[in-house]
């Protein structure tokens, strides 16, 4: 899939839309989400033009690769969430209903998630 260069992540990464950032290095981003879902919801972005997971993995070097890794754990530490836990999502293509076609990794937290796992309905 082409990357879509108007995605509403890739305006934020050009500073053409606001966001409440957390974080921000060489290789990635970290802002609030707008409709959060628990009390710390904090988005992760690459800076690259990545869709999804596949198109990060061929494209991005290791580095790319290991710093965005590298700034989701300063993020969780930064919204004080590495010593209680936090649960990491990346909705990823049509199956799991990704809503933005830049790859991004959410850290859910802030209290307690209720079930071990999020529950579907089959
Ligand atoms: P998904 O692609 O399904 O993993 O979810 C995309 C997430 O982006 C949703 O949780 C939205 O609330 C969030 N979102 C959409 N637009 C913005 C925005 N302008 N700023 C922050 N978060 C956003």
């Amino acid at each position: 899939m082409a990357y879509d260069e108007n995605n509403i992540f890739a305006r934020i990464l050009r500073g053409e839309l606001p966001c409440k950032k957390v974080y921000e290095d060489d290789y990635a981003l970290a802002f609030h989400d707008i409709n959060p879902l628990m009390p710390v919801h904090v988005l992760v972005i690459p800076k690259g033009p990545y869709t999804n997971l596949e198109e990060f993995n061929a494209g991005a070097s290791l580095q790319e690769m290991g710093g965005f890794m590298k700034a989701v754990a300063e993020c969780a530490k930064l919204a004080g969430v590495d010593a209680s836990g936090y649960r990491l999502v990346a909705n990823n293509g049509a199956d799991a209903h990704q809503e933005v076609p830049h790859f991004h990794v959410h850290i859910f937290g802030g209290r307690p998630i209720l079930g071990r796992m999020i529950k579907t309905e089959n």
